[in-house]
């Protein structure tokens, strides 16, 4: 049985702020001043992170949209006066294709190298007038065999590239015929040749690099080969 298949990352801080989904409206007119304000109670820092980068800024206000949609002080404001929104930046990313979750889950794991999360809200059957919107998994605790993701089970994700005999034939109890050369990939994944208008800085270098270390193929130019790579 090949070796269990492993690819080491590191996170890589995005160079941007990346474009968030949900935010919180607030009719502050209505607001209580309650001692116990229910924004400081959330659990992602969500108000506190907002106001770090507002602070100082006067005429257009760019919001994080950080928020991710627990809905817990929505519900619990005392005045009811706290609304989750949808950021309109977010439901511009893409096309129809690359629908923004799937920008924004592609952006996730870009820098964080982390299986994405996917969630704040259930789009399902079971949503809309009379459900709550929230779905929860239990896969993982009740089918603790089937994870091939943390490192539980073994999948084997391997393939074989090259042609295979059609039959074999023995000869005095020994392979008769020699089998054409195959290569092993650990996975279905080859990386294409680079266009020339991503040919730039450490593009290609980090591209043969990271196929080296993984033990993937990559299609590149001799001349663009790193040191120590082949
Ligand atoms: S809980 Fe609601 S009403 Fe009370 S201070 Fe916070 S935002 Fe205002
Ligand atoms: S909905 Fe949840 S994550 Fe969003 S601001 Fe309120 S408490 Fe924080």
């Amino acid at each position: 049985m090949p070796a269990k298949y492993h690819i080491h990352t590191e996170p890589a801080p995005p160079r941007v702020r990346p474009v968030g989904k949900l935010g919180i409206v607030d009719w502050r007119e209505d607001c209580a001043g309650c001692h116990n304000c229910v924004k400081r109670g959330c659990v992602y820092g969500f108000y506190r992170d907002e106001a770090d980068t507002l602070r100082g800024e006067t005429g257009y206000l760019d919001y994080i949209y950080q928020c991710k949609g627990c809905l817990t002080c929505v519900q619990d404001c005392t005045k009811g006066i706290l609304t989750r929104v949808m950021n309109p930046e977010y439901e511009r990313l893409g096309d129809v294709y690359y629908t923004p979750e799937i920008v924004l889950s592609t952006w996730f794991q870009a820098e964080t190298g982390r299986i994405p999360v996917s969630g704040a809200g259930y789009g399902g059957p079971f949503s809309g007038r009379g459900f709550d919107a929230m779905w929860t998994d239990m896969s993982e605790i009740v089918r603790p065999t089937r994870d091939g993701i943390h490192g539980r089970e073994y999948i084997n994700t391997s393939v074989d590239v090259g042609r295979k005999l059609a039959h074999l034939s023995f000869a005095e109890s020994q392979l008769g015929v020699s089998p054409p050369p195959l290569v092993e990939s650990p996975m279905p994944v080859m990386f294409d040749v680079v266009p020339p208008r991503w040919r730039r800085g450490k593009v290609v270098s980090s591209i043969a690099r990271a196929a080296g270390e993984i033990g993937l193929l990559s299609v590149i130019r001799e001349r663009d080969l790193p040191p120590g790579t082949s």
